[in-house]
């Protein structure tokens, strides 16, 4: 199989047959982000060769499982929907043949892959089977959003997943705890809650902000422009984020960047959650909170 570097797909994609369609990411620019910098080259599409090859391979040691079906197939590399329309049709078309069976096809997304394609590609590509789409939207945090160098704001985050619905191609967030940096955690949700409940992801997955010295954030720590929020104050910001949501969406902090677990459907499990965060945000868990996050070599 052509897997190049670390693979990173959601948690909730671990049944999903990992297929590589690209390698690294065309943004490479979040000042947090070292998820790619293992490659020797920012990004890289896999010829549809090597897509195909991977196919077969994984068909012939599938099939000696009996029984085994492929439902899911999940495109890694860091945004596979920015390659353009004909080539993910070509890469669809190639899955169907080699697993009919296969309901839908998912990816990693920026925000501005979508916005690459016109309405009719995206209602193709959803005809093809692209659907539950994951997008490290992060924030809904404009300041945050331009500090970060995420390249798109949070009115884009509105505009392009509402073009997703329109096509009826489902998706599902990222959120990334701490990213409005000290002082600003609980500001940082207000405006994301006030930004995603105009959306209708089916997951909101939680990370939390862990900086590693190879990021560019490091420096601009180092360099005196940035803060990070306390363990403290992350979590507030988690709560905050909680009981402002009122869009029916499964939450759930998701990965090792998170030492507290929460998940629910929210609205139903609203006041769990809120009460397990408020049971955990007391003063005398901060440094324990801190140390585990010292002590968290790799996401
Ligand atoms: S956070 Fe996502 S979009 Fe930003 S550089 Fe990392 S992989 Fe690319």
């Amino acid at each position: 199989m052509h897997y190049t570097g670390t693979i990173w797909r959601p948690p909730y994609e671990a049944k999903s047959l990992l297929i590589e369609v690209t390698a690294g990411c065309t943004h490479h620019k979040c000042k947090f982000c070292t998820l790619y910098d293992d490659l020797p080259f920012k990004f890289r599409m896999t010829s549809l060769e090597d897509i195909e090859a991977d196919l077969l391979e994984s068909q012939q040691q599938i099939r000696t499982w009996p029984g085994t079906q492929v439902k899911r197939i999940y495109l890694v590399g860091a945004n596979p929907f920015v390659l353009n329309y004909e080539h993910l049709k070509n890469i669809a078309e190639r899955i169907h043949h080699y697993y009919p069976e296969c309901d839908s096809i998912g990816c990693f997304s920026r925000i501005t892959d979508i916005s690459l394609k016109s309405d009719k590609e995206l209602k193709e590509l959803s005809n093809l089977g692209y659907d539950g789409i994951t997008i490290g939207v992060e924030t809904g945090d404009d300041n945050a959003l331009a500090f970060m160098d995420k390249g798109y704001t949070a009115n884009d985050i509105v505009e392009q997943t509402h073009r997703l619905d329109l096509a009826n191609m489902s998706y599902n967030f990222f959120y990334l705890t701490g990213i409005s940096g000290a002082g600003n955690g609980v500001n940082g949700a207000i405006e994301s809650a006030k930004i995603f409940n105009q959306t209708n992801p089916k997951i909101i997955g939680s990370s939390m902000l862990t900086i590693y010295p190879e990021s560019k954030l490091f420096n601009e720590i180092k360099n005196g422009n940035w803060a990070e929020e306390s363990e403290l104050e992350k979590l507030e910001e988690i709560k905050t984020l909680i009981s402002l949501l009122n869009i029916p969406v499964y939450f759930a902090t998701l990965g090792a960047s998170n030492a507290v677990w929460i998940e629910g459907n929210l609205p139903t499990d609203k006041k769990k959650m809120m009460s397990h965060l408020e049971k955990v945000c007391l003063p005398d868990n901060e440094s324990k909170l801190r140390s585990y996050r010292k002590n968290l070599k790799h996401l």
